[in-house]
């Protein structure tokens, strides 16, 4: 949980009268929800397999989905096709909605797409390998992004293995 000090609207300091509500002690009326964060994170299916990839800050052996946190004023399924477009530069179709997925430990809310994308693949700064997987020897991990895979393999009528993480 973040841990705010003092109150981002009227600058006092911020109690906890009430266990796991950390409200405003000046009483403006602001509480620290501390509300999941919104992220898109995307299926690309790109000439018959799946893409996977790898991101710099992440264990060397796991490759996972496209994913970003959605913009101010930014729909979600939107920033599907920006991701893709950013991370990948490919040209995705439409996002179409697979699931939507707790995903607790980084406190996010996983809303998860699929797309078709075209083009050739350029990684962006962020990512430093990608792994293209037919549907059928995709293995998925159990957090919300490998949730969304699996039910997306599952609408193809594929019934992927799960990864058992250490
Ligand atoms: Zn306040």
């Amino acid at each position: 949980m973040k841990k705010f000090k003092f109150c981002p609207m009227c600058a006092a300091p911020l109690v906890e009268r009430v266990k796991d509500r950390v409200e405003c002690s000046a009483d403006c009326g602001f509480v620290n929800y501390d509300n999941p964060t919104p992220v898109a994170a995307v299926v690309v299916e790109y000439e018959g397999n799946i893409v996977l990839a790898h991101n710099r800050s992440w264990p060397n052996n796991f490759y996972g989905l496209i994913t970003g946190f959605v913009d101010h004023r930014e729909g979600p399924a939107q920033c599907a096709v920006r991701e893709v477009k950013e991370e990948l530069d490919l040209d995705a179709t439409p996002a179409t909605l697979i699931g939507v997925y707790p995903f607790e430990r980084m406190n996010q809310v996983i809303i998860g797409y699929h797309v078709q994308a075209t083009g050739t693949i350029t990684l962006n700064e962020e990512l430093d390998s990608f792994k293209l997987m037919p549907p059928e020897e995709c293995v998925v991990w159990p957090a919300g992004t490998g949730y969304a895979l699996r039910d997306w393999l599952r609408s193809q009528g594929v019934e992927p293995e799960m990864m058992t993480l250490p």
